[in-house]
């Protein structure tokens, strides 16, 4: 049966038929309402479906899944007879509860986009496409996988517990269990968990989860990406092995999706562990959200509703009266300024401090290798096809004579950033973006990372035919083949976005460094993360520097946590600690950023920085937005852009505390031959800005309803960068 032309046949409440608020996507601003009106057929009784209740509706010629949404008032309904009826419900779900749909409301208000639109974004794939009987279908089969993956009937795992000890938990540090009284006087509110590496943040999340799960709760843990935290998955697995824990990220095929997501939303699932997109789950029993590293950018989304998940968790946390908790060793400047207590700060969130590392082990030593005198004393060519200084490649050896690690850190992939040829001067440019392709070895290849155009490497220079073209710089392929040849006793393993591109292939390889099977591991910020290598005791940057002087102003902030993040990497056995360092290779030893991290000195980088960041009038202390448009020339990109603020000007009524800066090309102007052009809305206060955004933005589309010169355009509210 077509379900467009079903018979209506309305419910009647109280004689009168029932009408059903249904949300659907809709672009916003496209003209229509978002919330369309709908009957409720006879067949479901003279009860009105909740809120939330996922319908399916007919749209148009389509039949489209919506959710069931507030009632609005019976003012301006259409008529009955114009009113086309539900098509289908889904009543084996729960509804998605009022807490859900205020999150849901809040994310599409404040980051500009429709609610259905972000909706349909947020719920599994899947959801939207299965009738009611394969739903049912679905949630048979969760149950059965659920008994499955607890092959002991309820009442067998009671008698096995009762017979056993209780699993050992370790003693608490004194830091931990002073943590955790805090944690328990304050039950609800955002907390920052300030800990070092190594200070045993993860025991502290198993314990608030812990006290959640006894009290019937789910937990929801965010954590950056989760292939680069194995061993926090592993770590909640074996704590709570009668738990229930499923997980929600980008690597999950469709059905996995669903799959997990159902089990959370009907409650089967006591604990999610999700990257940022979980941060939308549906947990009707939620008690206790982490957010953990989370001043991590993967939390941010980059593209569709730019929202980020760190934050939105905290909102969270208000809406639903639970405690968050956000960890980090390098707390993002916004979160700091939060944490820290009237009146340098702003104390929103209570800020609770763990400085010591388990067992007391010391923090790896940071020291500075000062390329610049090492040069003054030994001439320039003393360094020349050198990847590492000299005094670098001792404590390497060092190393390898006691059986220990070390980690080289270079935050670049591939064998070079670009090929050049000296007689003429050509650079390996890709045709389509302003950007560099990045010379590849191991297939000679030239790829951009950009937009992913590969070629052959050409034997000769394309401009001129001089056979003798020459890689500049240095990635993580080049600094390999070099260190291999000056260290030939090493075992030297590699990881980077080019050695994981295969599904497990992340994983063999840090087996093989905590087997001990690699000596020396170079890897991108890929390896910085997370991990507990037990025998590292040597950490090097090898060209720290190049973020150093980066136009964009989070480079220092991001540049301090990976590096501290580093280091961590080095000396996590307490036994080790003491000889365990983190090297930087630098031309500027003098660098305040540098200094601080010799001096493990967290509070004193945030408080220069903030001095910056007020003086600057960038965020925290400001909030942005970033008006973005893409078109084929850049003319078009900007003269949208320039239309735009046109028509804010006629819109901005005197004296409001906003500002907007004049269009210019982006700092990356062209990827994929598409241009790119960007605009900065600036306002210290974010109610103005949000209320600018929210009248602002639909003149704009409806201005440019016919506009075909330009791609795309979209807002980015608390942009990464500008
Ligand atoms: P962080 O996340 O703060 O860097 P981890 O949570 O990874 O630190 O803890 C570092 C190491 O210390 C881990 O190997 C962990 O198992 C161990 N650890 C944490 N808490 C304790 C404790 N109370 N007693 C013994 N070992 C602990
Ligand atoms: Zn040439
Ligand atoms: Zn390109």
């Amino acid at each position: 049966m077509d379900p467009t032309q079903a018979p209506i046949s309305p419910a009647n409440e109280g004689g009168a038929p029932i009408h059903v608020p249904v949300l659907v996507a809709l672009p916003r601003h496209s003209g229509v309402e978002e919330v369309l009106d709908y009957l409720q057929p006879a067949e479901l009784g003279p009860r009105r479906l909740a809120p939330g209740t996922l319908v399916r509706v007919p749209l148009g010629r389509r039949v489209v899944t919506g959710l069931v949404w507030q009632s609005t008032t019976d003012a301006n309904r259409p008529p009955v007879s114009e009113l086309r009826s539900l098509a289908e419900v889904l009543p084996q779900l729960p509804p998605l509860q009022d807490a859900w749909r205020s999150l849901l409301q809040f994310a599409a208000g404040y980051y500009q986009r429709a609610p259905g639109e972000l909706a349909m974004a947020v719920l599994p794939a899947q959801l939207k496409e299965l009738d009611g009987i394969q739903l049912q279908r679905r949630l048979k089969k969760l149950d059965r996988s659920l008994s499955a993956s607890n092959p002991l009937p309820a009442h067998a795992v009671v008698q096995a517990e009762s017979a056993d000890a209780p699993p050992a938990l370790p003693a608490l540090s004194p830091q931990q269990a002073q943590v955790l009284e805090e944690l328990n006087r304050s039950p609800s509110g955002t907390c920052l968990l300030h800990g070092v590496t190594g200070s045993g943040k993860t025991e502290v999340y198993l314990r608030a989860a812990e006290a959640a799960l006894s009290r019937g709760q789910q937990v929801l843990v965010l954590v950056p990406e989760i292939n680069l935290t194995p061993q926090l998955e592993a770590r909640f697995a074996a704590r709570f092995p009668r738990q229930r824990m499923v997980s929600l990220h980008s690597g999950l095929t469709p059905p996995q999706r669903l799959q997990n997501w159902l089990a959370a939303h009907t409650g089967r699932a006591e604990l999610l562990l999700g990257t940022r997109m979980a941060v939308f789950a549906s947990l009707p029993r939620l008690g206790l959200i982490v957010v953990d590293e989370e001043h991590d950018p993967s939390y941010k989304q980059q593209e569709g509703a730019r929202y980020s998940a760190r934050d939105l968790a905290v909102y969270r946390g208000r809406l639903e009266s639970l405690p968050v908790l956000l960890g980090s060793a390098t707390p993002s400047l916004e979160t700091w300024l939060n944490a820290t207590p009237a009146p340098a700060g702003l104390g929103r969130y209570q800020r609770l401090a763990m400085s010591q590392r388990i067992g007391d082990g010391a923090l790896p030593r940071v020291r500075l290798l000062d390329l610049e005198r090492y040069c003054a004393q030994h001439g320039r060519q003393a360094l020349r096809d050198k990847p590492v200084a000299p005094a670098l490649l001792q404590a390497l050896r060092d190393r390898l004579e006691r059986g220990e690690q070390s980690l080289l850190l270079l935050n670049r992939r591939g064998y070079a950033p670009v090929l050049h040829c000296p007689s003429c001067g050509w650079k390996s440019g890709c045709p389509h973006c302003s950007a560099w392709r990045v010379f590849h070895k191991l297939d000679r290849s030239l790829r951009c990372h950009h937009c992913g155009f590969s070629e052959r490497v050409p034997l000769r220079c394309p401009q001129c035919g001089d056979p003798d073209i020459q890689p500049v710089g240095r990635g993580t392929e080049r600094l390999e083949e070099q260190l291999s040849a000056l260290l030939p006793e090493a075992r030297i393993g590699r990881i980077d976005a080019d050695t994981t591109r295969t599904r497990g292939s992340l994983e063999t390889q840090l087996a093989a460094v905590h087997e001990g099977a690699v000596d020396v591991l170079i890897g991108t910020q890929m390896v910085a993360k997370g991990h507990d290598f037990r025998r590292m005791t040597l950490v090097a940057a090898v060209n720290a520097d190049s973020a150093l002087f980066s136009s964009d102003f989070r480079a220092p902030e991001r540049l301090f946590a990976l590096l501290m993040q580093a280091a961590g990497r080095a000396g996590r056995d307490a036994r080790q600690a003491a000889r365990s360092e983190m090297w930087i290779q630098t031309w500027h030893a003098a660098h305040p950023l540098y200094l601080a991290l010799q001096a493990h000195d967290y509070e004193a980088f945030a408080r220069s920085q903030l001095l910056e960041r007020r003086a600057a009038g960038l965020p925290p202390y400001t909030c942005l937005a970033l008006l973005r448009s893409e078109a084929r020339d850049q003319a078009a990109a900007l003269g949208f852009l320039q239309k735009a603020a046109m028509q804010a000007r006629a819109l901005l009524p005197q004296g409001i505390e906003l500002q907007l800066y004049p269009p210019v090309p982006a700092a990356l102007q062209r990827v994929a031959n598409v241009e790119r052009a960007q605009m900065l809305i600036e306002s210290p206060h974010r109610a103005v800005l949000q209320r600018f955004l929210a009248v602002w933005l639909p003149r704009l589309q409806e201005g440019n309803a016919g506009e075909t010169r330009v791609l795309r355009w979209a807002v980015d509210v608390d942009p990464q960068s500008i």
